[in-house]
């Protein structure tokens, strides 16, 4: 039977789990391989684009422009969508199984990682990813309480995401208000007290994690300074080691360098690189943070070769109203998908989903992105580690390995969400939100301006029809 999968009179039918680039990546690479494929996008979200649209800095706009790919994919007839649908919810899993021969999962990594320390769940303790999903417009974070009124931000974390979350901080209303943050966010950043922003490191500064054009900028705000202690730059034997031929980590030195040197030129606001701090408590008072005690560090190499930090003993607190938690994102699980709690992905081969108590693939099911290799690279990743799970899946077509779908019917999953009353939307559908949120843009020097309510999307959609 299954020999007749990827034919024009049986096409292979795919459901691809999530609209960001991990899934955007996989549907283009189907598309490519000359078996006849149809595919259906379903994203939670009424917007596809995933951490492009909602994660990448609205100050970056040159990353964003990979949209315009995935608009390409989702535009071929061969592929639907299906935004504002929850798998787990609006459909389940067995549903998925009855109508489709492959499930796709690409839901990325929608949760953080936690420190672990009291205090951590004061009010303006929030997580990178709850606060970049705020200025960019996630509609389910319009409403968090982000409190601007201090004088000082702590954010833990040296990756790109503790960047971006710095520089929104540190920039100015004119250096914001021409890319496509959420009006909310502006609004609330043009009334910001915040002066001094500390991005805390808990190992040193050879052991960053962001990248060289990330620290490049920070030497070009309008408003802010880099500010960095020339006796924190000193290296261990250990790391200097380490980073020998490293030479995008000499680069970052040599920023780091080059700002200790320059100083504090008199900006208004300062952006503080702080290494060999690990946070132990964040203090507050009347419900509010004051504070932020942190342990000084040394440098050890473990036996793994890693350069792991050593708690000294020693303490020092800084001062701050809001903490801002980038130690990473982690996955979610999906009902009825094995998933590893630890690492926070699910249990793959290649892509093939690993049913993780028999050790076998789980027949027709494949990972692709932050949920299948946990949170780590550039947007761009996503579409090598996509073709390698979309070449497993021909593989196994090819080798007859897929169970057709009982009823594969195209119009079983419309006609299922309809009965079932989930007002899904489609690719047209959503063409005119987009073309509307453009069109605002245009007016304020701004590439979009975002629509971030479910409800005022619908309305939108329910006044056009
Ligand atoms: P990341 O690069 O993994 O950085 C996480 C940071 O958190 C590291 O500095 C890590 O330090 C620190 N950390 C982890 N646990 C900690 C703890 N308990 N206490 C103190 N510090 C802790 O993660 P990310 O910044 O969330 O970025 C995720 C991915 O998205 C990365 O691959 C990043 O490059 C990418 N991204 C790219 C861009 C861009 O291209 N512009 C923008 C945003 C994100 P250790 O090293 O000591 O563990």
């Amino acid at each position: 039977m299954s020999e007749k999968l990827g034919t024009a009179e049986r096409p292979l039918r795919v459901a691809v789990i999530g609209a960001g680039p991990a899934g955007f990546y996989a549907a283009e690479a189907m598309l490519k391989e000359g078996y006849v494929v149809t595919i259906d996008i379903f994203e939670r979200l009424i917007a596809p684009h995933g951490l492009v649209r909602y994660g990448v800095a609205p100050d970056h706009q040159n990353i964003k422009a990979v949209s315009k790919v995935y608009d390409r994919t989702v535009a071929n007839p061969a592929v639907r969508y299906f935004g504002n649908v929850e798998v787990g919810k609006d459909i389940t899993h067995d549903e998925l199984k009855r109508h489709y021969d492959v499930i796709f999962y690409a839901t990325g990594a929608q949760s953080d990682r936690r420190l672990g320390i009291p205090g951590e769940d004061l009010p303006n303790s929030l997580s990178a990813t709850e606060f970049v999903a705020w200025y960019n417009g996630h509609p389910d974070f319009k409403d968090l309480p982000v409190d601007l009124s201090c004088e000082a931000a702590i954010v833990v974390g040296v990756g790109n995401v503790a960047m971006d979350v710095a520089r929104i901080l540190a920039k100015s209303v004119k250096e914001l208000e021409c890319t496509d943050i959420a009006d909310h966010a502006l609004a609330a950043l043009a009334k910001s007290n915040i002066k001094d922003i500390y991005i805390i490191a808990r190992r040193g500064p050879a052991q960053v994690k962001f990248t060289n054009a990330e620290i490049r900028e920070m030497g070009h705000l309008e408003i802010a300074d880099p500010i960095v202690l020339e006796q924190e730059l000193k290296l261990d034997r250990a790391s200097s080691a380490a980073i020998e031929g490293d030479i995008a980590m000499q680069k970052n030195l040599d920023y780091l360098r080059a700002y200790a040197e320059i100083g504090a030129t008199g900006k208004p606001r300062r952006v503080h690189f702080r290494f060999l701090l690990s946070p132990v408590e964040i203090i507050g008072q009347d419900g509010k943070i004051v504070a932020v005690k942190m342990e000084k560090n040394e440098l050890r190499p473990s036996v793994s070769g890693d350069i792991k930090a050593t708690g000294t003993g020693k303490y020092e607190t800084i001062e701050a109203g809001l903490v801002l938690r980038s130690v990473g994102y982690k996955g979610v699980p999906i009902e009825g998908v094995p998933f590893d709690k630890r690492s926070g992905v699910i249990p793959n081969e290649v892509g093939r989903v690993i049913d993780p108590e028999t050790g076998k693939v789980v027949t027709g099911e494949y990972v692709a992105g932050w949920i299948k290799r946990g949170p780590t690279g550039v947007i761009g990743t996503n579409k090598p580690d996509a073709i390698e799970s979309v070449n497993s899946m021909f593989e196994d077509l090819q080798k007859g390995k897929l169970t057709p779908a009982p009823e594969p019917d195209p119009d079983a999953t419309p006609a299922l969400l309809k009965a079932r009353g989930v007002r899904y939307v489609t690719k047209d559908e959503w063409k005119l939100i987009d073309a509307k949120e453009i069109e605002e843009g245009k007016a304020r020097c701004r590439p979009r301006v975002k629509i971030v309510e479910r409800e005022a999307m619908l309305a939108l959609l329910n006044g056009a029809s």
